[in-house]
C-alpha cells in the first residue's frame, strides 16, 4: 500500500532541521558530521515518538478509541510524547512504567520525564523490573473496558509496523532535504531502542532504492538479539507496505556503548553529552542520543568513515530526561 494512503494526524513540525555540526567534526577530526534535529518536532519538548505517533493516533482515532495505553521505562521519552498527543487529540492516558533502574536517587522516578507525564495530564502505574509489562497492559485495558472506556494500545517505544512508518516518511522527508542543501550521506547513525526508528530507516531507504548503512547503536539489547528485533519488524513493516524486504545484512547493530544496562549512565555518555553540549549547543540524553553519541565518537576515533565522506547523526530527542540523571553528571 502506498504510504499516502495510511491515515496520519499531525502532530510533529516538520521538516525537522538538517544541520552540520561543524565544531563537533573539528573536534573529532573526522568526517563531515550533520544532525537530523528530530530533537525539535516539537511535541512537548519532541523526539522521534512524535513521527510514530502520528500514524498510531491516526489508528486510535480511527477506532473510535478514547484512551490511550502504554508502557516503557519510568523516564520513557515515548511515554511522555504519548501523554502529549493523548491530550492534544483529547484522549486520556495511561502509563505502565517497568522500574529498568533500580539504583537512581528519588530524583529518577519523579522529575524529568515523569514530571511532565503528570502535568500532561496522564495517570501512571509502576511495575518492578522483569515484570511481565503486557500482561500488565491487558489488565489495564481491561479495567479501563470495565469503566466504559475504549482503550487503544501502544506498544514500548510505538515500536510496531505501522509507528515505523513515520521513519519510513522521515527518510523521504530527509533525501528531499539532503538534495535540496546539497548534502551526500554516506552513512547514518541512530539510536536503536524499541526498534521503530532504525527499523522505518532500513524500510524506506530501501524503499527509496537508496544505499545508506544504518549503524544502529543499541542501548539494551546486544547486537544479534537487535539485529532479530529489528529485522523482524522490517519484514512486517515491508509487508505493511506491499514491498519486498530488503535484505537482513541491511540491519547494522552495534552494542558496544550500552554500559551495564538500559538506562544505566556509563562515563563516555556523560563526556560525549557534554562534547556535544559544548560543541554544538545541543542537548543530548543520558539513556539513547547520549550512548549513540559515545558511539560516533569511538567509530569515528576507529576510522570506520573516511575523512571525506558525511556521517548523519539522528538526534532523536530525549534531553527531558536530563534532570532525572544530573546525579550522572555530579563529577563534573
Ligand atoms: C525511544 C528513543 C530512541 C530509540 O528509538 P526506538 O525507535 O525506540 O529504537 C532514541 N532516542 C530517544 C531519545 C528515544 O526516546
Amino acid at each position: 500500500m502506498i504510504l499516502d494512503h495510511f491515515p496520519r494526524v499531525s502532530l510533529a513540525h516538520l521538516p525537522t532541521p538538517l544541520e552540520p555540526m561543524e565544531r563537533l567534526s573539528a573536534a573529532l577530526g573526522g568526517p563531515r558530521l550533520l544532525v537530523k534535529r528530530d530533537d525539535c518536532t516539537g511535541l512537548a519538548t519532541g523526539g522521534n515518538k512524535a513521527r510514530k505517533l502520528e500514524y498510531l493516533m491516526a489508528d486510535a482515532l480511527a477506532r473510535g478509541a478514547d484512551t490511550v495505553l502504554t508502557v516503557g521505562a519510568v523516564q520513557s521519552n515515548h511515554a511522555r510524547q504519548s501523554a502529549a498527543a493523548a491530550a492534544r487529540l483529547g484522549f486520556g492516558c495511561h502509563l505502565l512504567f517497568e522500574q529498568r533502574v533500580t539504583d537512581a536517587p528519588d530524583v529518577y522516578a519523579s522529575s524529568g520525564n515523569v514530571f511532565l507525564d503528570h502535568l500532561l495530564g496522564a495517570s501512571v502505574e509502576v511495575h518492578p523490573a522483569g515484570a511481565d509489562m503486557g500482561a500488565a497492559m491487558d489488565a489495564a485495558a481491561a479495567r479501563l473496558r470495565r469503566q466504559g472506556r475504549r482503550p487503544y494500545l501502544i506498544p514500548g517505544g510505538g515500536s510496531n509496523a505501522l509507528g515505523a512508518l513515520g521513519y519510513v516518511l522521515a527518510v523521504e522527508e530527509l533525501l528531499a532535504q539532503a538534495r535540496v542543501q546539497g548534502e551526500r550521506i554516506d552513512h547514518i547513525l541512530v539510536a536503536s531502542g524499541s526498534s521503530g526508528t532504525h527499523v522505518g530507516l532500513v524500510t524506506g531507504l530501501a524503499r527509496a532504492g537508496v544505499d545508506i548503512p544504518v549503524h544502529g547503536i543499541c542501548v539494551r539489547f546486544d547486537a544479534p538479539t537487535q539485529v532479530r528485533r529489528v529485522y523482524g519488524h522490517v519484514e512486517e513493516t515491508a509487508d505493511l507496505l506491499g514491498l519486498p524486504a530488503p535484505p537482513r545484512q541491511a540491519v547494522i547493530a552495534v552494542d558496544d556503548y550500552i554500559g551495564s544496562g538500559y538506562g544505566y549512565p556509563t562515563p563516555g555518555m556523560v563526556e560525549a553529552v557534554r562534547l556535544a553540549a559544548r560543541t554544538e549547543g545541543l542537548l543530548l540524553d543520558p539513556v539513547y542520543t547520549g550512548k549513540a553519541m559515545h558511539g560516533l565518537v569511538e567509530l569515528v576515533s576507529e576510522g570506520l568513515f573516511a575523512r571525506n565522506e558525511t556521517v548523519l547523526f539522528l538526534h532523536t530527542g530525549g534531553a527531558a530526561s536530563l534532570p532525572a540523571y544530573e546525579w550522572a553528571f555530579a563529577a563534573d
